[in-house]
């Protein structure tokens, strides 16, 4: 089953992604995740990221659509493969079905988590991550047992530079006016499923688990 996992920041496709992966085996492709990594390791590519990523812009389509390329091809999609943070225009969405024809493993469903502002800020701004395996919390909605450490492996958790309110209100404009036409692009082509992200976790996990089985049956 591939997958594009759709919505505002805040809206918990990694969370939800990574509960699904688990109990699936399906992987997960996070952009958010590869752009992060690729900024920590120092070179020259991740370098120049940061100064979209930091202000909440976009980096540009053709970088991330070379990345996501190229990260596709080493990956195995008879897994099945859940995308989140992509495609975040409609230029990336219409780039990703081109490469996934190619693939010959086209999407197969998308699933837009619907939730409002004041929801997101709160989310967002409460998120705390861990440095070394990107487990995510949040201070009071999933709290660490250890305030600052991460519960799988004993990280060192932080805020991430772009969860600050103003940062938040800059990706949510960027959302607004660049990632909504992917919703419309997807609901054209049948594909497009919602759900209320604001419910509790395990409802939203429910959501696409139900999408991944009927899929299988
Ligand atoms: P969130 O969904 O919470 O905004 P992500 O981790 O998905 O966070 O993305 C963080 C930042 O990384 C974005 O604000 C943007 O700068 C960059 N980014 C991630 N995915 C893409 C993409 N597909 N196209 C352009 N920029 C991206
Ligand atoms: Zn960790």
């Amino acid at each position: 089953m591939r997958i594009v996992l759709l919505g505002p920041p805040g809206a918990g496709k990694g969370t939800l992604a990574g509960l699904i992966k688990e109990e699936y085996g399906v992987l997960h492709v996070s952009t958010g995740d590869i752009l992060r990594a690729e900024m920590k390791s120092g070179s020259d590519l991740g370098n120049e990221m940061k100064k979209y990523v930091e202000s909440g812009a976009l980096v540009p389509d053709e970088v991330v659509t070379r990345i996501v390329a190229k990260k596709l091809k080493e990956l195995d999609l008879t897994q099945g493969i859940m995308f989140d943070g992509f495609p975040r225009t409609k230029q990336q969405a219409q780039d990703l079905d081109r490469i996934l024809k190619e693939l010959g493993f086209p999407i197969e469903a998308t699933l837009f988590m619907e939730v409002d502002l004041p929801v997101i800020i709160q989310r967002l701004t409460g998120r705390r991550v861990c440095k070394d395996c990107g487990a995510v919390y949040h201070l009071t909605n999933m709290p660490s047992k250890k305030a600052g450490v991460c519960d799988s492996c004993g990280g060192q958790l932080y805020q991430r530079a772009d969860d600050n309110e103003e940062t938040i209100r800059n990706r949510m404009d960027v959302y607004m006016s660049n990632t909504a036409p992917v919703i419309d692009y997807y609901e054209d082509q049948g594909k497009l499923r919602r759900v209320d992200a604001s419910q509790k976790t395990e409802t939203v996990v429910k959501a696409l688990s139900d999408i991944l089985e009927n899929s299988n049956g």
